[in-house]
């Protein structure tokens, strides 16, 4: 079973004293698993803040975070990096590989760090996003679109509840941005993932269930196509 995302009343605030940007100004969002949610909203709207309070790599100033109901704002460096490497699957930009590694050793990776419940089997989900007829190659040995599958497998191979994707196809063309998508979609259906992408490309919105906007901070629903 998957669990639910969801952000309460969500501030974050940098800096102190004078010197303060409110990154996220009360920002409540649900995410059903299964759910493919896209943010869109300008450069420096918060929309990097939101994937880093979602996946606990920032404490947000007030409001709350959780998890399948299960609390993580306030809980300790330990628990939440447990929540991260079990629960929570990053998807970067450019994919965000180790350049020394082959495509199989990044998959693997994050099952080298401590116990995985349920893991994928790694070849298989190479399979599944296409790339296993790559998997002995380095990243320099890869497209961009090639890379970014790989490091939508290895975030999807401690079977997460939760992905977080920003920007995954801003080094993309048109075609293998689809693609891309297209995969993030069927991965988040098939598996009962609760996926947020933040992206800029308004041509990839269609394999989203719900979208939203973030304009300084604050976040709006555009549309919910599924109703
Ligand atoms: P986006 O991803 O939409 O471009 P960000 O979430 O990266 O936006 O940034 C939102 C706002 O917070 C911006 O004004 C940015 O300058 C500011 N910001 C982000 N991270 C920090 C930080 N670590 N310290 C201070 N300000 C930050
Ligand atoms: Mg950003």
């Amino acid at each position: 079973m998957t669990l639910a995302l969801d952000l309460t009343d969500v501030t974050l605030v940098h800096g102190d004293g004078d010197d303060t940007v409110t990154a996220l100004d009360s920002v409540s969002l649900h995410v059903s698993p299964g759910e493919l949610v896209a943010v869109v909203g300008p450069s420096g709207s918060g929309k990097s803040s939101l994937l880093a309070v979602a996946g606990a790599l920032t404490e947000a100033t007030s409001g709350s975070v959780t998890l399948g109901g299960t609390t993580l704002t306030g809980a300790s460096r330990r628990e939440l990096t447990a929540v991260r490497r079990q629960r929570i699957g990053f998807v970067f930009q450019s994919g965000n590989l180790v350049p020394a590694l082959t495509a199989r050793d990044q998959v693997r990776l994050p099952l080298t760090f401590g116990s995985v419940e349920k893991p994928r089997d790694p070849d298989a989900l190479l399979a599944a996003v296409g790339m296993d007829h790559k998997a002995g190659r380095r990243p320099h040995q890869l497209s961009g679109g090639e890379r970014q599958r790989v490091g939508i497998a290895r975030a999807l191979v401690t079977r997460p509840d939760v992905l977080l994707v920003d920007e995954p196809t801003a080094a993309l063309d048109r075609q293998r941005s689809q693609d891309i998508v297209a995969l993030l979609a069927e991965e988040t259906h098939q598996y009962g993932v609760a996926t947020v992408m933040v992206t800029h490309d308004h041509d990839v919105l269609h394999h989203c269930d719900t979208i939203y906007e973030m304009i300084d901070g604050r976040l709006g629903v555009v549309t919910s196509p599924a109703g």
